[in-house]
């Protein structure tokens, strides 16, 4: 299905673009072919804001435009899980995918290799936000694969508790970023809501007298008053390189997106020693895993002990939807093997209008919070394994993600399968 004359093609969309940029009115007088061709793209142009006007009004964090082997189709990802949205006529494919080209800049000419953009859609009401997206192109054997990612504003005053933390967790927390200096690490797998969670401490910390800074591999949302670093690898910028010209910047507080090779976590692990407080976030199953992935990665344990204050682990539950839940029917066998009372109402996912369906309707972090307690330090120089770790502690009374999980679906926010799908370890 390549053999469309694209160029051909891309360039009437263009014109139709250019010509309804402007008001509707082509600036030249239309030819007969650039009126006909406008006549076609026009459904694709009305498909295109429907579809990100449906997209922000569902929440959805990505837009999927997919070519297939016959046809093409949109899917949103809402609350992390793909929906389709839309199967539109093939014939509206590449004035569709053209639209969007254009828009975020890119080359329309060139479909043989991934692009990146990025567009700026208008407020389509007075009190409506404009929208941005990162967009990503890639040729799949179909033709064009589109990803819109709808990079959107931190939520004002984003709290400890709306993270999902609980009481006891957000004091915790709450100390260890207070601290001058000392490492403290986000765990959990990509789409965890790390980001979200260091930014939300940064947030906290931000105030005139402090210099924070982060260095990240993309800046996923811009915030006021910190320097932020992106990282651009293929340019020789990378998290170390970054980092060591950061740390020369006279920072107080220092986010860095992801430790992920032996030279960041280093740095990271002699700025933490040095009279900074260092967030980062790592990937690992749980907060006990962590300390071994980084002596793994070539870290000193005698360093890391001294310089790790905190380590959390999280995941997204989908919430249940509160206009349509039921009370789950699910046996009391079920129930006691999953660690819940048999005697407690639960709620499932059922699926109504409000929710379009799905049963679910946003999202709240579950949280493992692991302060570094002397006996954990010594473990920790005693280069012990996670199972150690973890033994340690669960003496000392922290939580599962599993636990925190069951505790969501006790208080009847989610549904066991979600709970049980979000914390079963890969
Ligand atoms: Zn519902």
């Amino acid at each position: 299905m390549l053999t469309i004359p694209y160029r051909e093609t891309s360039r009437r969309a263009y014109a139709a673009v250019q010509s309804a940029a402007s008001g509707g009115i082509a600036r030249a007088a239309p030819s007969a072919s650039l009126a006909a061709a406008h006549a076609d793209d026009a459904p694709a142009v009305r498909l295109f804001t429907e579809t990100l006007r449906e997209a922000a009004r569902r929440n959805a964090s990505d837009l999927h435009v997919e070519p297939l082997e016959h046809g093409w189709r949109i899917r949103l990802r809402i609350d992390g899980v793909l929906h389709e949205a839309a199967r539109p006529p093939a014939h509206l494919r590449d004035p569709f995918i053209t639209r969007v080209k254009v828009l975020a800049r890119m080359d329309i000419a060139e479909r043989r290799i991934p692009l990146d953009g990025r567009l700026r859609l208008a407020p389509s009401g007075p009190a409506q936000p404009a929208e941005d997206y990162r967009v990503n192109s890639l040729p799949t054997l179909f033709g064009e694969k589109l990803v819109l990612r709808r990079l959107e504003a931190l939520p004002a005053n984003l709290s400890l508790a709306a993270l999902g933390l609980d009481e006891a967790q957000q004091e915790i927390v709450a100390e260890a970023i207070r601290a001058p200096h000392g490492l403290a690490l986000v765990t959990g797998p990509t789409g965890s809501g790390k980001t979200l969670s260091l930014y939300c401490f940064l947030q906290r910390l931000n105030n005139d007298s402090r210099n924070l800074c982060s260095v990240e591999d993309p800046a996923e949302i811009q915030l006021a008053g910190i320097n932020q670093v992106n990282v651009r690898e293929k340019a020789g910028l990378t998290f170390a390189l970054a980092l060591r010209a950061l740390l020369r910047q006279d920072p107080d507080v220092v986010m860095i997106g992801e430790i992920r090779d032996e030279e960041t976590a280093s740095v990271a692990v002699k700025a933490a020693q040095t009279g900074h407080l260092v967030l980062s976030t790592l990937h690992t199953n749980d907060a006990p895993a962590a300390a071994a992935r980084l002596i793994d990665i070539g870290v000193e344990p005698y360093n890391l002990a001294g310089a790790l204050r905190l380590v959390t682990a999280q995941r997204l539950v989908r919430k249940l939807c509160t206009q349509c839940r039921a009370l789950a029917g699910e046996s009391a066998a079920t129930l006691r093997a999953a660690g819940l009372d048999a005697g407690h109402p639960i709620y499932a996912a059922r699926g109504c209008e409000a929710c379009h369906g799905i049963g679910y309707r946003g999202r709240i972090g579950i949280h493992e919070v692991m302060p570094i307690s002397d006996a954990l330090r010594d473990l920790i120089v005693a280069k012990q394994g996670a199972r150690v770790i973890a033994r340690q502690a669960r003496e000392e009374g922290v939580a599962t993600l599993r636990e925190a999980a069951l505790g969501r679906v006790r208080d009847g926010t989610t549904s066991l399968a979600e709970a049980l799908a979000a914390t079963d370890s890969p």
